[in-house]
């Protein structure tokens, strides 16, 4: 099968940690010249330093994504390393768990800034690289994103934003050969559920679900991997996510009945 990402130089932000990681270590075997952004300075380095020491090529760069400034030097870090952007993944992302009914505002404008606000910044830095390569973009969204999931909702927010501003962007460049593609991993093994933020802003700390059950991070880059290589617009992993796809357009008001169930089975769901 013909490996795309050889040779591409792939930015990939929210590298030091679950899928960010792993897809970091994936493309970079793949051939791709990876280029990791997140705030943890020290994990990038070894991950990083690890890739290379295999033979790959990375480098890193420490970014806050919701800093304009730090995504542009994101970008740039690119361009002088590696001479261009080929593929720009905005997967950097905050969870939450809380009812509406009890969260600070805060908590979501927060999740608007990483996940939204984050992806906006990076595009638009990369935007005139990947219009050059013909190359990609791909938003890590989320089940999430395909419908609304009860007690989080400034994250089905933040992603449903995400598909509204990738979704114009795609058709923008329409006929400058830009490949959009919007990824909707399901429940995967990360940090993210230990960083999710509670009804006060605070880190929840742990996870409510069975980590040891879900998709990994591996499975998610391989699949999105392929995703890029075909030029999907949409890119479903599992039976949860394509179920959410097509129930939705038949029967949403079934649907909103089983995401409320399946939530409020976790342990201390709010919705009880
Ligand atoms: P992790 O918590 O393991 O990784 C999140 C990554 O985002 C980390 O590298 C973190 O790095 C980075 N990050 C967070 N805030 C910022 C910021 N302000 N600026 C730059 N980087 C930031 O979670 P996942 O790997 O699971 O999440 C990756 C993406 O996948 C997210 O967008 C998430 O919404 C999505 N997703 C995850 C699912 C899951 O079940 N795991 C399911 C569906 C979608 P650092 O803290 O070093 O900045």
């Amino acid at each position: 099968m013909k490996n795309t990402l050889e040779n591409k130089v792939v930015v990939i932000t929210g590298a030091s940690s679950g899928i960010g990681e792993a897809m970091a270590f994936l493309y970079a075997a793949q051939g791709a010249c990876v280029v990791l952004g997140a705030r943890s300075t020290e994990k990038l380095q070894l991950i990083a330093g690890d890739i290379r020491a295999k033979g790959g090529r990375a480098v890193c760069c420490r970014v806050d994504v919701t800093d304009p400034a730090e995504c542009r030097e994101l970008i740039e870090t690119a361009v002088r390393t590696f001479g261009g952007v080929d593929v720009l993944i905005c997967n950097a992302g905050i969870s939450m768990r809380a009812l509406f009914d009890d969260v600070e505002l805060d908590v979501l404008h927060r999740l608007m800034d990483v996940n939204f606000w984050g992806t906006v910044n990076c595009c638009k830095y990369a935007l005139p690289y990947l219009q050059a390569s013909r190359g990609s973009i791909v938003g890590i969204s989320s089940v999430a994103g395909l419908h609304g999931l009860p007690g989080r909702t400034g994250y089905s927010a933040s992603k449903y934003a995400m598909t509204g501003f990738l979704e114009t962007l795609r058709i923008e460049n329409l006929k400058k050969g830009l490949h959009v593609m919007i990824a909707c991993p399901g429940f995967t093994a990360s940090n993210v559920r230990f960083a999710a933020l509670t009804a006060d802003g605070t880190q929840q700390g742990e996870t409510p679900r069975d980590e040891a059950k879900m998709m990994t991070p591996e499975q998610v880059a391989r699949i999105v991997a392929r995703g890029i290589r075909r030029r999907k617009r949409l890119c479903l992993m599992e039976a949860e996510g394509r179920a959410t796809h097509f129930v939705k357009k038949f029967a949403p008001a079934f649907l909103d009945r089983m995401f409320y169930m399946v939530m409020a089975r976790e342990p201390d769901s709010p919705l009880k």
